[in-house]
């Protein structure tokens, strides 16, 4: 079982606008009510002032969907850990599949993304998870072990400042949920793995992610290492991310 008090976080992917963010946020602000999870958004990086400030003061916390693995310097495009502390980020998600898949990010990059966001004290959301490929090889175990070494190598002790999410590649987007079973059975693995790692592995928060929604999450966070979720497509919709964070407060 790990922490108590379950972690909802959105990401909200390459989408939004100015005034599409507005209204999202307002309508998430002003639905809260009742709501006592901790909750994030993960923005675009360019939306990071405008959300640093419709959120100041809520229970909504910032958060951000990537970050360099440099400190600074000529990585023209590259948006450091410093830069996002600046705008009071809590959460950066590391190591998404998208990223990993499209932008070629290796175990060792997405450890190093880590490191730099637990140095400049923001929360990395270290993304975990099989292709449809690899899970019906029945390589899942495998995978998701290695890609969380990696992290608990280059970070040492300072994993037990890191959420982890699992998110089977075959469930992001799809409309394909992992089961609850399966879920908790990949949770129970990466706990032992965080467990040998650190005295601290109870505060490591694991989510889950992928399809998620309204239907489907309560089963998930019945699951005694299911601690949150990341959600994507249902976090673009204040209703149903509303009824989510309700749901995880129970
Ligand atoms: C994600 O991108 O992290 C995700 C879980 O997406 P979705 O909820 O849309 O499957």
């Amino acid at each position: 079982m790990g922490m108590s008090g379950k972690l909802m976080v959105g990401n909200w992917k390459m989408n939004g606008s100015l005034a599409a963010n507005t209204s999202l946020l307002s309508e998430l602000l002003s639905g809260m009510g009742g709501v006592n999870c901790l909750a994030a958004v993960c923005v675009p990086a360019t939306h990071l002032a405008q959300a640093q400030s419709l959120l100041a003061g809520s229970a909504l916390a910032l958060g951000a969907q990537d970050v360099s693995a440099h400190e600074s310097g000529a990585y023209t495009g590259e948006v450091s850990a410093a830069m996002l502390r600046d705008f009071a980020v809590r959460y950066v998600i590391v190591g998404h599949s998208e990223r990993r898949q499209f932008h070629g990010e290796t175990d060792t990059v997405v450890a190093h993304k880590a490191q730099r966001a637990l140095a400049a004290g923001i929360t990395p959301i270290v993304c975990v998870g099989e292709s449809l490929a690899e899970h019906e090889a029945g390589q899942t175990e495998a995978v998701v072990k290695r890609q969380l070494a990696a992290v608990i190598h280059t970070n040492g002790h300072c994993i037990s400042e890191i959420v982890v999410a699992y998110e089977p590649v075959w469930a992001i987007g799809t409309g394909l949920t992992a089961t609850p079973e399966q879920a908790q059975a990949v949770h129970a693995v990466l706990r032992a793995q965080l467990q040998a790692a650190t005295a601290h592995s109870q505060r490591v928060p694991i989510l889950y992610g992928g399809s998620m929604n309204a239907g489907n999450v309560a089963g998930l966070l019945a699951q005694p290492d299911v601690d949150g979720g990341l959600i994507g497509g249902a976090s673009l919709k204040a209703p149903d991310f509303l009824s989510m964070l309700k749901a995880a407060s129970r």
